[in-house]
């Protein structure tokens, strides 16, 4: 469900940002995924959001620790993928 990457951005759908400088890609799969497992909470669509937010934030900040790492590592080029 995720990887870092140090090659080229992937091919899918999706939509990019960067965050604290680093390139975060978030492929479609990502938020389909996350409706799935939220889908107990389709009756309204605040709750859904919500949920796909918090999931969405919690997995960045964990890609987040693999860039860290891949810094202090020394690796100049990579991206978060979440997939
Ligand atoms: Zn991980």
């Amino acid at each position: 469900m995720l990887s870092t990457q140090t090659a080229k951005a992937p091919r899918g759908f999706g939509f990019r940002l960067k965050v604290f400088g680093i390139p975060v890609t978030v492929e479609i799969t990502f938020v389909l995924m996350a409706v799935l497992l939220g889908s107990n909470r389709r009756a309204d669509a605040a709750p859904l959001i919500e949920w796909i937010g918090v999931v969405l934030v919690s997995v960045l900040f964990h890609e987040l620790g693999h860039a860290l790492i891949d810094l202090l590592r020394g690796h100049a080029k990579f991206q978060q993928v979440i997939t």
